[in-house]
């Protein structure tokens, strides 16, 4: 791509070193910013600079928080003894959507995986296993992407578990094998968490 401005072109670069954003479309919303006033793109760019700078992680959850401990966290109404196991924020999201769930969350921050240099040492796994230690934890929810790097990490916790005192239980796969937990519908993601079943049956079913 041949550009008549290197400013131009230096906005272009970084808006396509964004996921899923090609050369293609980055120089389209680049000319969008352009033809809008000035202040929308001073908006967009303040808020990422905001977010990026000020951005907190809940202290038990990891959930992104502007507050040291997350709204659910905080929440006098959740069940403390239910943690659900999740790899990222996005999941929090999609599983909060369907209401069905009253317990709390545990965000590793992805899933192992070998291809990608992701190792257990990446992930917030220690602060789970001390988290269950603690006691108040009675279940854990394994409501990982079922793919290989899902079941790949949900095994890895369970072998961490084995000797402490908590049920290990992961949803039901009205969720489709392959499938990210983002993309599933509201109803099938909350019938999941509501008809989830121990974690040592779904291991003999693979
Ligand atoms: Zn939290």
């Amino acid at each position: 791509m041949e550009f008549s401005s290197k400013l131009l072109e230096n906005a272009v670069y970084e808006m396509s070193q964004l996921p899923g954003i090609g050369k293609r479309t980055a120089l389209r919303l680049v000319l969008h910013l352009l033809k809008q006033p000035e202040e929308r793109t001073n908006y967009l760019s303040d808020a990422l600079t905001k977010l990026r700078g000020k951005v907190n992680f809940c202290s038990s959850c990891h959930n992104i928080s502007d507050t040291v401990l997350c709204e659910i966290c905080a929440n006098p109404k959740r069940d403390k003894t239910l943690v659900c196991v999740v790899e990222d924020i996005r999941d929090v999201m999609a599983i909060e959507n369907t209401s069905q769930y009253q317990g709390l969350y545990h965000v590793l921050g992805g899933k192992i995986s070998p291809m990608e240099g992701v190792g257990p040492q990446d992930l917030n796994i220690v602060s789970l296993v001390n988290k269950v230690k603690e006691g108040t934890v009675k279940e854990l929810i394994f409501a990982l992407s079922s793919t290989m790097e899902g079941d790949t990490t949900n095994f890895y916790i369970y072998r961490q578990l084995e000797e402490l005192d908590v049920t290990t239980s992961t949803i039901a796969r009205g969720i489709s094998v392959g499938d990210e937990l983002e993309y599933a519908d509201e109803v099938t993601l909350g019938r999941s968490i509501l008809n989830r079943v121990p974690f040592e049956s779904s291991i003999k079913a693979n």
